[in-house]
């Protein structure tokens, strides 16, 4: 059959095959092993009611950062169903899920599929991760139908509080990456880029405290503490002329006060501050704490600075990315190169323990901002569904690719050492 030319969308390659639900079982998979992975793409298009149940479910039920309990109840679910060991919660975390499936031919690799499943506070799914957690639970799905022909364990797991505090670094603490080859996730895009480079990120929170008082009757008494956060709001806008482009710093106010008669004794706010590099992220950091001070010295308020969820900065597995790449080209998916809009993920701190991808696709019309109303709506729609099934099959197909060429595990480990 003839490759389709290069697209962006999962859809229209489906549309353009003529038959919507069934393109990834009608173009023939990337070699090798063409075969096995064709019997991925058929298990995961027989398994899509259930797999666009869990991410529309996921989507209609919103929870935030360590608060996903009925996505994690419902992913473990549908692994036990699937003949997955699962344990659920897993090490610290109440929701984070380790699920396991031995290969019935000996011992070989142990590889990773992992998935988000929080939400954004106040928008809901702007991230898209119902298809990440349904894509996840789809590989895993399409693994686990041919483990009589796999050697080594299909590790699964379960990675909350993506958007805040960084939970996969908490998993890594509590041992529940240990032992793997590789570790695989896609993540929903408005463009396709299988190299992704998130900057090295941390959420700060900012409080400072000060005295009450009446707001007209003896204002002389009070310290204000809004006027502290006021300070540090325009200081941080400042310093962003001599910040490199490639650095970020963002916030909003938690608590400016009560009411307006009253001197606020106390604000909070969150911050974010990021950078492409580890190095200048450090001076960031010691820098931010400066304009935290320098504003509650100017109203004679103090203040608490907390650091929480470091994520670091990407080393991308070359070995599995080109795999990856080319299972995509197989179906028509173009790669648009190296992603220019960076955010930040903690699957960046797995990426310093052993080979990994993170590749985004496609699941929405090109310009459509993320982490917002209508990437929410976006992670729900036919085109999102299509892509979803896609990232299943890509992310089972390139562990296919891992759990049979022993020298393909070997590469990725040697391009992981590389880049120390
Ligand atoms: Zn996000
Ligand atoms: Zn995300």
């Amino acid at each position: 059959m003839a490759r389709p030319k290069p697209d962006r969308l999962a859809t229209n390659i489906a549309v353009r095959s003529g038959e919507r639900v069934s393109a990834l079982t009608t173009l023939p998979p990337a070699a090798p092993f063409a075969e096995p992975k064709l019997r991925i793409a058929e298990t995961i298009e027989a398994a899509r009611a259930e797999i666009l149940e869990l991410s529309h479910q996921i989507h209609a039920d919103p929870e935030p950062a360590f608060e996903e309990h009925r996505a994690a109840a419902r992913i473990a679910d549908l692994l036990g169903v699937h003949g997955y060991e699962v344990e659920h919660p897993a090490g610290s975390l109440k929701t984070a899920i380790r699920a396991t499936r031995r290969g019935l031919v000996g011992d070989g690799p142990r590889i990773g599929i992992l998935a988000e499943y929080d939400a954004l506070p106040g928008l809901g799914h702007g991230c898209g991760h119902n298809t990440m957690a349904a894509s996840g639970v789809g590989a895993a799905i399409g693994l686990a139908a041919m483990a009589d022909r796999l050697p080594g364990e299909i590790v699964f797991l379960g990675t909350p509080a993506e958007e805040y505090g960084s939970g996969k670094q908490i998993m890594i603490d509590d041992g529940l990456f240990e032992g793997l080859d590789a570790a695989l996730l896609y993540h929903p895009c408005d463009r396709s880029h299988v190299e992704t480079y998130p900057l090295a990120s941390e959420d700060v929170e900012v409080v400072y405290r000060g005295l009450q008082s009446h707001a007209s009757a003896d204002p002389w008494r009070g310290k204000n503490a809004l006027d502290a956060l006021i300070l540090l709001f325009t200081s941080v806008g400042l310093w962003r002329q001599q910040l490199r482009p490639t650095a970020r710093v963002h916030g909003i106010i938690r608590e400016g006060g009560t009411a307006a008669n009253i001197i606020p004794h106390r604000s909070a706010a969150w911050f974010m501050i990021r950078s492409e590099d580890e190095g200048e992220y450090e001076l960031m950091r010691d820098r931010f704490r400066q304009l935290c001070e320098a504003a509650a010295l100017a109203t004679d308020t103090t203040v608490t600075i907390e650091y929480t969820g470091r994520a670091r900065t990407m080393r991308n597995n070359r070995v599995l990315a080109d795999r990856f790449r080319a299972n995509m080209t197989a179906y028509g998916i173009e790669d648009m190169g190296d992603d220019p809009n960076a955010g930040s993920t903690d699957m960046a701190n797995v990426s310093w323990i052993c080979p990994t991808i993170h590749p985004d696709l496609a699941i929405a019309p090109e310009g459509t901002p993320g982490h917002s109303i209508l990437f929410r709506d976006a992670a729900v729609t036919p085109e999102a569904d299509e892509t979803t099934l896609l990232a299943a099959t890509l992310i089972a197909q390139t562990a296919v690719d891992l759990f049979l060429d022993p020298d393909l595990v070997a590469a990725a480990w040697r391009a992981f050492h590389e880049s120390d």
